[in-house]
């Protein structure tokens, strides 16, 4: 799969595997997630047994493994791992049914791409070119219409589907790249390939740290919201850097704006349009964000697979400009729904008038419209805060305030980063979202007190920064209409 997308990947995978780049917690996160639900969907064929060697890493053994409880009549085998022609390939599930073998490979995801199914035509192309004939071979998947009720439902909880007939067509393929493949490997000299939108297709490729060294800092690729297939066509015409990039280029206007603001090194500011959006806040001033996990097997009742659940805001007040910033904050206990307890505590919180300051309101305003939904006693409260909240990142989306270290994006670390440096995330254990979505499931399942401490009280710091930022953010809004 990895020559697939670039037989330099493979290469170095092969001979230079100390150069991959460490892999982020994010990543983590994932992998750990899929090993969670393959374990899980095991589930689905019971009393099996398992062919994982006591060595992992001894792919050989596990292939011997597999063979010997197939012969012994095991009829359900876990982590069944075949070998052809020095083809490696490991099935998390194989069934044995009216005397016929069935394959099923788990993926924690909620569809069927085009890349699992190459998977799953390479792993087919292993297993029945070893000797073991296959009746069939099925994706598994998350079911996200499934909803929670009572014990969890795995019948409901995986869908299963037959890709047999995409995975035969994929045959002649799968031998020809596993051909090429082997080339590759058998080459003394690395493969020449040029970084390119394969880079980041399927996967983002664990070796950018190695290929992507030569390219210049204020690179053409630091220009956010736009193609990667129009980034690439401005680097191979010669465009190195932003300032490389001629005036008469066909790109957006949005990132034309950005272009110019770093060739003149200086910020953009449209004081009378953020006069106009100052005048719609009201003090007093709520600021406020929430942190949310998605759990891919929902754990608790009425709940969805990957259902944004949300267990922590942290709220900055400002009763007037010049009154003293005042912080409030939820974090739900682990081990229970939290969604009706975070309603509760956060309309106490934002009671009152005022603006609800949100950056980027969507996540914000999703989880308080399932709120509405599923708790239509608090509907009214939860409306008048959706009809006080205000995006504060409209001014920057719209390039109102623009300023060249923001790089065509509006994220606020790039934000922070541009017009509040000395306000930075760097040094959080928890530096994003997804990292605090991790954190919370983990707590989950943690059993270690100490270790619970400790990262509550990385949330709390987490979130408080991100409203604390916007807090920043505004008052640098207000600072610039004042000049
Ligand atoms: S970074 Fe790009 S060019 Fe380098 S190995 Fe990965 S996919 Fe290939």
């Amino acid at each position: 799969m990895r020559g697939l997308q670039c037989p330099k990947s493979l290469y170095l995978y092969k001979y230079h595997i100390q150069l991959r780049d460490k892999q982020s917690a994010e990543q983590t996160a994932i992998f750990n997630r899929g090993n969670k639900v393959g374990i899980l969907a095991q589930r689905l064929f019971a009393d099996g047994v398992d062919a994982t060697p006591a060595k992992r890493s001894n792919n050989l053994a596990a292939v011997e493994k597999t063979q010997q409880l197939i012969s012994e009549g095991v009829e359900v085998i876990y982590e069944a791992a075949f070998q052809h022609e020095q083809v490696l390939a490991i099935l998390d599930v194989l069934v044995k049914r009216d005397n016929h073998w069935y394959a099923y490979e788990v993926k924690s995801s909620t569809k069927i791409s085009n890349t699992y199914i190459i998977d799953a035509a390479l792993q087919y192309w292993v297993i029945t070119h070893s000797g073991l004939p296959l009746a069939d071979i099925s994706l598994i998947t998350i079911n996200n219409q499934y909803l929670r009720k009572g014990e969890l439902d795995l019948n409901q909880l995986f869908a299963i589907k037959s890709v047999k007939t995409e995975v035969l067509k994929h045959q002649p393929m799968v031998e020809e790249k596993i051909f090429q493949s082997k080339l590759v490997v058998a080459n003394a000299e690395q493969p020449k390939v040029a970084i390119g939108e394969h880079c980041f297709s399927p996967y983002t490729c664990d070796f950018m740290g190695t290929c992507w060294k030569g390219v210049p800092k204020n690179s053409v690729f630091e220009i956010s919201g736009i193609s990667k297939t129009e980034l690439f066509a401005l680097y191979n015409e010669g465009y190195k850097t932003i300032n490389d990039i001629p005036a008469n280029n066909s790109l957006s206007a949005n990132a034309n704006k950005h272009i110019q603001s770093v060739k003149n090194d200086k910020e953009r500011i449209d004081t009378e349009a953020i006069k106009k959006f100052l005048d719609k806040v009201s003090y007093p001033l709520f600021f406020m964000d929430f942190e949310t996990f998605m759990p891919a097997v929902p754990l608790f009742e009425a709940t969805k697979p990957y259902q944004h659940i949300p267990f922590q805001y942290s709220l900055h007040y400002k009763q007037s400009k010049e009154a003293p910033l005042e912080h409030f904050s939820f974090l739900a206990e682990q081990g229970f729904n939290p969604r009706k307890v975070f309603l509760e505590n956060l309309m106490k919180d934002t009671e009152g008038e005022g603006s609800i300051l949100v950056y980027d309101t969507l996540m914000e305003k999703n989880v308080l419209n399932s709120l509405k939904n599923d708790f239509p006693e608090y509907a009214s409260k939860i409306e008048n805060r959706l009809a006080r909240i205000i995006d504060l990142m409209v001014p920057f989306q719209e390039k109102t305030y623009y300023h060249p270290a923001m790089k065509n994006s509006f994220s606020i670390k790039n934000l922070l980063h541009a017009l509040v440096p000395d306000l930075s995330y760097t040094s959080l254990s928890i530096s994003s979202g997804s990292i605090a979505m991790t954190a919370f499931e983990q707590l989950q399942t943690e059993t270690d007190l100490f270790r619970i401490i400790e990262i509550r009280d990385q949330l709390h710091e987490y979130c408080k920064l991100d409203t604390l930022s916007m807090v920043k953010i505004f008052e640098k809004l207000e600072e610039v209409v004042m000049r």
